[in-house]
């Protein structure tokens, strides 16, 4: 097992600072701004947590296209079999333009872009979208064959009301 080789961490404190607390990567050092007040004691507790949490959100942006790939076919495999060749993608790609989409397909050149907005989201949300979207190459419309593919999928109606509620609260 690979030891994580724990980073410089260079502690800021600020006055100007309440409560918050705030980290960022510079390099090969971290930056952990802190309030000035803290005690040591609430300093190494930050420390640690801000580099947990700097770890975890470094590990969920590293979802790349082929993750995305592997993640298409493995949905294919469980959900699509059925429909053979049909139903597998010839890209499946993160985006940053999707304006609002979660995803899109486009089944002339069966390509399928993900967007960025939803790296964040939990795994069972992506591959609804990631299902919804290779539905599409089998069904390009949202008619009643389409839903029934969709539905296939355990999670579908949980991940559709957690994409909702995204979009209410965001104001999409
Ligand atoms: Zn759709």
């Amino acid at each position: 097992m690979a030891v994580a080789r724990k980073p410089v961490v260079e502690v800021r404190r600020s006055q100007r600072r309440r409560r918050t607390v705030s980290a960022y990567r510079d390099g090969e050092r971290v930056v952990v701004l802190i309030p000035d007040q803290f005690s040591r004691a609430e300093e190494s507790e930050w420390v640690d947590r801000m580099l947990a949490r700097l770890a975890a959100r470094e590990g969920r942006f590293a979802r790349s296209d082929a993750e995305l790939l592997a993640r298409a076919c493995r949905l294919i495999g469980l959900y699509l079999s059925d429909h053979g060749s049909v139903a597998e993608p010839a890209s499946v790609r993160w985006v940053t333009n999707q304006n609002g989409r979660w995803g899109s397909c486009t089944p002339a050149d069966r390509t399928i872009r993900i967007s960025h907005r939803i790296q964040d989201m939990p795994d069972w949300v992506i591959d609804y979208v990631l299902l919804h979207e290779l539905a599409h190459l089998i069904v390009p419309s949202h008619n009643a064959t389409f839903w029934s593919l969709v539905a296939r999928y355990p999670k579908a109606e949980r991940a559709r009301g957690y994409l909702e509620g995204v979009a209410a609260t965001a104001g999409i």
